[in-house]
């Protein structure tokens, strides 16, 4: 067995639009995966109900980001209907020298900037078996109807079409299915990486 300490460690990113179950398939996937750990992203977006600052996001103000930009501190950032969302660069640093790789979920010009940035960034997009299938999701949900909902769904598609340069898709039909199709990618490519290990055993 090796450590990942012993090979390069991964940075995974997760990208989706919204109501393909991409926060579900990452609690999943991080609960069973050892040696796994989700980048907390700062954010300028106030919290939700159920949210706790230092779990799912760093929530800070708009000041604080823009003098965190200015520092240079963050690897990446974006701006998603006006509220500002970044990795700091230390959040990536600490992650790393506790030997995991890292699962982010970010949007596609954070994957781009990471991939930039980054050596071993490997980007999974997460899609609905099909658009009937999303707008069904979304209708359920009960977020949006109508205008926003159409809306919704044409920002879907265009984001889509932004992210064809992934590695990897995973379609979320179920999601054991798409936890298994997940775990499966990451199981990989840290066997593809895992190139130390022949002159480990050669030595
Ligand atoms: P929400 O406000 O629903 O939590 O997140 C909205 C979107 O922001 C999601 O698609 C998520 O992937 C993206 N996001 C969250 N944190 C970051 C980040 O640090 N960087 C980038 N580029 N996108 C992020």
């Amino acid at each position: 067995m090796h450590t990942p300490a012993q090979r390069e460690q991964l940075l995974f990113v997760i990208s989706a639009p919204s109501g393909c179950g991409k926060t579900t398939l990452c609690r999943e996937v991080l609960s069973s995966m050892p040696d796994l750990e989700f980048s907390i992203s700062h954010t300028t977006r106030p919290p939700r109900a159920g949210e706790t600052d230092g779990t799912n996001y760093f929530f800070i103000s708009a000041e604080q980001f823009q003098e965190k930009l200015d520092c240079g501190e963050m690897a990446e950032w974006t701006e998603i209907y006006g509220n500002r969302y970044g990795t700091a660069r230390r959040t990536i640093d600490e992650l790393f020298s506790r030997g995991c790789d890292v699962l982010f979920d970010i949007d596609e010009p954070g994957a781009r900037q990471l991939k930039g940035a980054y050596p071993n960034v490997v980007t999974v997009l997460v899609l609905p078996p099909s658009m009937e299938t999303l707008r069904r999701r979304l209708i359920e949900r009960g977020t949006e109807a109508g205008a926003a909902l159409e809306r919704r769904l044409q920002r879907a598609a265009q984001e889509i079409e932004a992210m064809r340069w992934y590695d990897f898709v995973v379609v979320n039909d179920t999601i054991p299915e798409a936890v298994d199709r997940l775990r499966s990618v990451i199981i990989a490519e840290r066997c593809r990486r895992n190139r130390r290990s022949i002159e480990d055993l050669l030595a």
